[in-house]
């Protein structure tokens, strides 16, 4: 009897290692199954490194921007437009990791767990993928650019369908440079980085709007608030300055003239803590969710600042880093009472035979918090800043709101940023622009965020 149990029992734990075996096995197909078969060694998929039999990729407005035929992968006749879509189009050996090729080449291969590579052995290619992209918006900011390096983006708000994406340099996925020369300071300096995502800048008085938000916060009497600027401010280590006396103004007109020193002033009588608890809640650490990618993390860390480094802190300047992406869901957020839609690219994929397997949905992007009174005070003094500062006829009809910045760097020119939206009710979008080493924000962002706006309005 004992060795019958005790057989019994040997066999019993071997069936329950095969099916632990098994189990381990299904769950690593469904974990794992995609990734496998889209691997490059799979030549149904792949010839010489690239993407040839997967789906076809639309933008908004009905442009092809790239399709499989006869075994080879085609992409849009138009050049401008493979210029300036190529950092979200991907290209098809995925060294530009943040693409839709890259992001999405399971779905664009037809991948099944059930049937395998489904739909690639049925229609011999995969499913389209269509881009919430509008052509002309990417072709304009592209051009606008005229060759600097940079980045652009426009967004809906309430929707958080993004319409433009550029980043440049960039390169043509039909003649794509043999040599190209991507060291620092060279003409394809980090070309397959998506800068609108994954750059990192020194933001300047664009981070005045958080500056401001933190004042809007902690200063209750800041409507009585007045500041005489003497075009430089004194602090135990050194001078905050600004480019010339500013004289008196209120909180409203130092913003308008973006006053470093009065921003200084603030901070300082603030603290550390407070500037960095509000760049905290306004998504400053945080990496944004964008589709299948992640923006990169903006920067404030003041943790051995001293007077004179908060004062330029709150100036965007000291070691401040800001990401494009996140300061055009921070312009989203305060345009849309405090609440920015999340913000993505992919609108829907469909199999060959028309089965919608994905929609986009519409969500929040929760890592910002801003209260909707707030919101309606900063985007009060946004607005204030393009009638009373930049001028409106630098936006005509637009009812734009925004925030300049000329950030000072070490190398060469300041970087020229634009950050805004605009008012209208029928053009719910938010812009970023950085030229990077542009020079004057007012005559090198301005006027690209303008044509952009005004192509898209
Ligand atoms: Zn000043």
């Amino acid at each position: 009897m004992r060795s019958t149990s005790r057989r019994a029992y040997a066999l019993l734990a071997l069936i329950l290692a095969f099916f632990a075996g098994v189990i381990i096995l299904v769950i690593s197909l469904f974990d794992k199954g995609g990734i496998w078969t889209a691997k490059r060694v799979n030549a149904h998929l792949y010839s010489g490194g690239q993407i040839v039999n997967a789906g076809a990729v639309y933008t908004a407005d009905g442009e092809i921007l790239a399709q499989s035929q006869d075994g080879k992968r085609l992409y849009s006749k138009d050049k401008n437009l493979r210029l300036s879509t190529l950092h979200t189009l991907g290209d098809a050996s995925g060294f530009i990791s943040s693409g839709t090729h890259s992001l999405y080449r399971e779905e664009l291969f037809g991948y099944s767990f059930i049937n395998g590579i489904y739909t690639l052995k049925e229609h011999g290619k995969g499913n389209d993928i269509y881009l919430t992209l509008n052509s002309k918006a990417c072709k304009i900011a592209y051009g606008a650019l005229n060759g600097r390096k940079g980045a652009v983006g426009v967004y809906n708000y309430k929707t958080g369908e993004i319409l433009c994406a550029v980043s440049n340099p960039t390169f043509d996925l039909n003649n794509k440079p043999k040599n190209m020369r991507m060291e620092k300071g060279e003409a394809h300096e980090g070309v397959y980085l998506n800068r609108l995502f994954s750059g990192l800048y020194t933001p300047g008085s664009v981070f005045k709007t958080v500056t401001a938000a933190c004042a809007i916060e902690n200063m209750p009497a800041l409507d009585s608030w007045r500041y005489e600027c003497k075009g430089q401010l004194q602090t135990g280590l050194g001078l905050v300055k600004c480019p010339s006396k500013h004289g008196k103004m209120n909180f409203e007109q130092a913003f308008n003239k973006s006053c470093n020193c009065a921003f200084a002033e603030l901070a300082i009588e603030m603290g550390t803590e407070m500037l960095e608890g509000q760049a905290k809640s306004l998504a400053f650490g945080q990496a944004l969710k964008i589709d299948k990618t992640t923006s990169a993390k903006s920067i404030l860390n003041l943790q051995t600042a001293n007077d004179l480094d908060l004062g330029w802190a709150a100036c965007g300047q000291y070691t401040v880093l800001a990401n494009p992406a996140h300061m055009m869901v921070l312009m989203g957020a305060i345009a849309n009472g405090g609440s920015a839609a999340r913000p993505y690219f992919v609108e829907k994929i469909v199999t060959p035979n028309k089965i919608l397997t994905y929609k986009a949905i519409h969500a929040t992007e929760d890592s910002i918090e801003l209260e909707a009174d707030k919101a309606g005070k900063l985007a009060d003094f946004l607005r204030s800043n393009v009638v009373n500062g930049y001028g409106n006829s630098s936006f005509p009809n637009l009812n734009m709101c925004g925030k300049t910045g000329t950030a000072e760097v070490e190398d060469g020119k300041p970087h020229a940023w634009f950050t805004g939206f605009s008012q209208r009710d029928d053009l719910p979008l938010a812009i970023v622009v950085v030229v990077e080493n542009g020079g004057s924000a007012f005559y090198n962002a301005v006027p690209v965020a303008n044509r952009v706006m005004q192509a898209l309005s």
